[in-house]
Parts: structure tokens; sequence; C-alpha cells
């Protein structure tokens, strides 16, 4: 790890604002690819969403089976299968990945019904995905409560750990000579003659041919024209228990993703969720804040779907701002009407199983035009085009409206 400050270019090709899974991941592809790069962070890297994240990935989505499903499913199982070949020759590392399949598990009829028509479509689309009522999903995972009705079994996920694989894009970008300014907020970016020419940060500008802005929960700061609601932090919290002895052979998500967990390396059990007990439901959130209401909500749930893990001390916890858009889909893509700027944020609850992918897409936009994956249905720009209703599907039962809150950090 090296986290220094070198001083600031004159000049480069490429100037990545965010040094998260996002920006590092692009970063690296776009030196790859021959440009010289400068990654700009207000603070450390790793330091935003990717590192206090619960490291679960996979392919496809339940919550995304219409229209968009077959682009997100083309991202997902692009970002699967680099994370577990290309990346692990091209970084020389494994991030820790282990590929255990997950479950998203029903603990009612409405969950079960929704569940299983998400099967449906996904396979329908070649995912790997089937149902497995409550005895075959205790067999798979015997420390499930009796009240399970079923889960949806996803064979091709599991889970890594963040810091590592963010950490080895980083290293592998400086290889290619990118150079990583933490501590460095950019404060705008620069605009000529319909392009854009710079970054203008605390400590002084950089000359720059493109900009690719990777700040996910701040990215309104940097692009005030979005539209309100159209990317909004969301604040989410995890907690981590003593280690036991092996109990989840895999990860789990419950109640439309809104829920999950798994056991890390060491034993322990890390589980995140209960935004709704979180102030305003965690949305608009400024501060990575942990809300004890939240922590309750989540320590409840572990032990009400694995009663086993009844009495096991809580040992740490925290919070982090996520960047949820009002469609739950992210923005990936060339944005408003300068040329050479380049949006890629709001990766709602999975940037992992879109980080590396969208690093590929990023560094074949900028430098090609294009990008063999389908970007369509993430343009940044759509939410300009129409008012953005907000339909976050992650956010699905929930109270607030977020297009009235502002987004100040
Ligand atoms: C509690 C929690 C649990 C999660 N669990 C999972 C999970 O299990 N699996 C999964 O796939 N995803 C999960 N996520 C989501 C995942 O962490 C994010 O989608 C992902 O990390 C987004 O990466 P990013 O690089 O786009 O954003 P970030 O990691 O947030 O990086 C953005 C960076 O931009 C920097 N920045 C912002 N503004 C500026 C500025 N003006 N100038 C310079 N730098 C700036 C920030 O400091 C930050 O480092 C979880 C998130 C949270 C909070």
């Amino acid at each position: 790890m090296n986290d220094r400050k070198p001083p600031l270019p004159d000049s480069v090709d490429v100037a990545v604002v965010g040094a998260g899974v996002t920006g590092c991941s692009i970063a690296y592809q776009l030196a790859k690819r021959g440009k010289t790069v400068a990654v700009f962070d207000r603070r450390g890297i790793c330091s935003g969403a990717s590192g206090r994240n619960g490291g679960i990935t996979g392919t496809g989505s339940a919550l995304h089976t219409s229209s968009a499903g077959e682009a997100i499913y083309a991202l997902t199982s692009e970002n699967f299968t680099m994370l577990q070949d290309e990346l692990v020759r091209e970084l020389d590392d494994n991030f820790s990945l282990l590929v255990t399949g997950m479950i998203d598990i029903a603990t009612t009829e409405e969950q079960a019904d929704f569940l299983k028509q998400a099967v449906v479509a996904q396979q329908a689309h070649g995912v790997e995905v089937e149902w497995l009522d409550g005895a075959d999903a205790r067999d798979l995972m015997p420390a499930l409560s009796p009240s399970v009705l079923g889960v949806e079994w996803k064979r091709n996920s599991g889970h890594l750990w963040p810091f590592q694989l963010v950490h080895a894009f980083a290293n592998a970008a400086r290889q290619y000579t990118v150079s990583f300014h933490t501590y460095t907020p950019v404060r705008r970016v620069l605009t000529q003659n319909g392009e854009v020419a710079g970054v203008e940060t605390e400590f002084g500008s950089v000359e720059v041919g493109a900009v690719v802005v990777a700040t996910n929960a701040w990215t309104r700061n940097l692009l005030p024209d979005l539209p309100d609601g159209a990317i909004v932090p969301a604040r989410g919290q995890i907690l981590v228990t003593q280690p036991v002895g092996q109990v989840l052979p895999m990860p789990f998500s419950t109640n439309y993703d809104k829920e999950y967990g798994r056991q890390t390396h060491s034993g322990q059990i890390l589980s995140g969720g209960f935004r709704r007990l979180d102030i305003d439901e965690g949305l608009g959130a400024e501060t990575e804040y942990v809300h004890p209401p939240a922590m309750g909500g989540i320590a409840r749930n572990l032990v009400s779907i694995f009663p086993r893990l009844a009495g096991l001390r809580v040992v740490r916890m925290w919070s982090g701002l996520m960047g949820f858009t009002a469609d739950g889909l992210p923005m990936i893509g060339a944005y408003g009407e300068n040329k050479g700027l380049y949006v890629a944020a709001g990766f709602n609850g999975g940037g992992f199983s879109y980080g590396p992918a969208t690093g590929k897409a990023v560094g074949q936009l900028v430098v090609n035009g294009r990008s063999t994956l389908d970007l369509e249905p993430f343009d940044p720009n759509r939410f300009a085009r129409e008012d953005a209703v907000w339909e976050n599907p992650f956010t699905a039962g929930e109270q607030n409206n977020p297009k009235k809150l502002s987004v100040d950090a």
C-alpha cells in the first residue's frame, strides 16, 4: 500500500476523480490503454463506500429483470469473469475471492412469490439461478431457521476482500505511472469552448483532455446540474461479530436485498441493512454515522434467520455512503454537453459486482469512443431527458422522497 501524495502534474490525458473501486479500476484500464492518468480523492484510497461494504459480489439481480436486465447481466457477468481470471493474472492478486454462490432468502409469502418470478425471468436471460423450497434450502445451509420459506440460489456469486481488490488496482495502475493525489478534493471540472479543459483542486489546477467523475455518493457536488433525485447519498451500516465456526458457507441477502451478510475468512459474521431504521432511512445522509436502531434491526434479523447466532458478541460497526439512483441503475458514460466529461457512479448497493467491468467499459469508451458492453441503459443523461421519478427498487416500501432532499457534502 502506498498512500503518499506526489506533486500535482501540469497536465494529464485523463483525470479520474474518486479512488474507490470504480475510480481505481478505471485508472488502471485507461493507463493500460496508453493514457496518462491522475487520480484525485478528497480522502484516501478506498475511503468511501468501497472501504465500508460487505464484499459480496455476483451476477444478475432479482431486482432488475425487466428492460435493463440484459445489460445488467452482461455487465455483472463480465465483472465476475474478470475477477476470477483476467484480473487475477493482470493484477497478480486473488482479492481473497471465494466463489461460493449465495442465497436470497424469503421469509414471507410475498418475498417467495417475488423471488420465484425473478428466478424464471433471470433464467430466461441465461443466469444460473434456481428456487429452493425451505427443506432444500436447509440442506444447502443447515443454519437457516425452520421459518425460512425458500431461497433463490445464485451460483455465480461469492465474496472478496474489498481493500485487497481496490489496492491491487491502484498498485497496478502505479506500475503504468498513474499518480494518486489523496486528500486532494476536486472543487470543479473546468471547461472551455464546449470541452473539458482541467480540474481545479484545493491545491491547484491540472490541465486534462478528459475527466471521469467516479465520486459515487458525492457526484452531485461536481455535477450540480444533475436533476434533483437523480443520485442521492444513502447511508448503509454494518456490524461484525466475534469469530465462530462455519455457519454461513455462502453470503445471503433477504427482504429485496435490503439485508445481507456473510462469514468472513476469519470466521466473523458481517451483516448490514435496516436503512429504514436510520434517520430519514439513510437517504440524503452526509455523515458516516452509526445509528443504534439500525444496528438493533440488523442483529435481530440475523438471529431470526440464523437462530444459532444468538448470543454472539458484536465487535465492530461502521457506516458508509452509497450513491442511490432514481431507477436503481448505475450511471456510466459520457455526460452533458462538454466533450471529454464522463461519469461512472450510482452503483447503489452493488459496486463490487460492477466496478471492475465498469473500468474496462469506461477505458474502452474514453479511448475508442465506444464500449463492447451495452451501456445504453446506464446513460447518465437519462435523468435530464425526463423528470426523475424515484422508483429505486432498493428502497421499495420505504417512506422518503429523496427528490426533496438536498445533497451537500
Ligand atoms: C454498508 C455498505 C455495504 C455495502 N455492501 C456491498 C456489498 O456487499 N457488495 C457490493 O457490491 N457493494 C456493496 N456496497 C456498495 C459498494 O460499496 C459501492 O457500490 C462501491 O464501493 C462504489 O464504489 P465507488 O468507487 O463508485 O464509490 P466510493 O468507494 O464511494 O468512492 C468514491 C470516492 O470519491 C471520493 N470523492 C468524492 N468527492 C470527491 C471530490 N470532490 N474530489 C475528490 N474525491 C472525491 C470519495 O472520497 C470516495 O473515495 C455497500 C456499501 C455500503 C456503504
